[in-house]
């Protein structure tokens, strides 16, 4: 069985990703300011389709329809690698 199963994309003809409005890390961003978060924005957020369709967070968000917030839109883990974690994670706080 997957770990998971990809959603439809969401479609939209901005060029800003339509998850800003829930994304903690663009929220954060956006008030902070810092030269990360600029260019997080500039690189994936605000960089049209192509660009934010490779943000790992983006593609966490249609696999599992959340995001833990310790990813970053350019992490090296595999998108697997990073859903493994979270399931181990969420195993663990079940054993609890
Ligand atoms: S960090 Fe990724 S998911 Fe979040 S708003 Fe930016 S592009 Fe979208």
């Amino acid at each position: 069985m997957p770990l998971f199963r990809f959603r439809r994309k969401e479609h939209t003809t901005s060029n800003v990703c339509p998850r800003t409005e829930l994304c903690p890390l663009f929220r954060r961003n956006a008030s902070n300011g810092g030269y990360s978060s600029v260019k997080y924005r500039e690189l994936y957020c605000e960089a049209g389709i192509k660009a934010y369709s490779n943000c790992k967070r983006y593609i966490i968000y249609h696999a599992i329809d959340s995001c833990p917030d310790y990813v970053m839109p350019n992490s090296s883990f595999s998108i697997e690698e990073i859903i493994s974690r979270i399931n181990k994670q969420a195993k663990n706080r079940n054993n609890l």
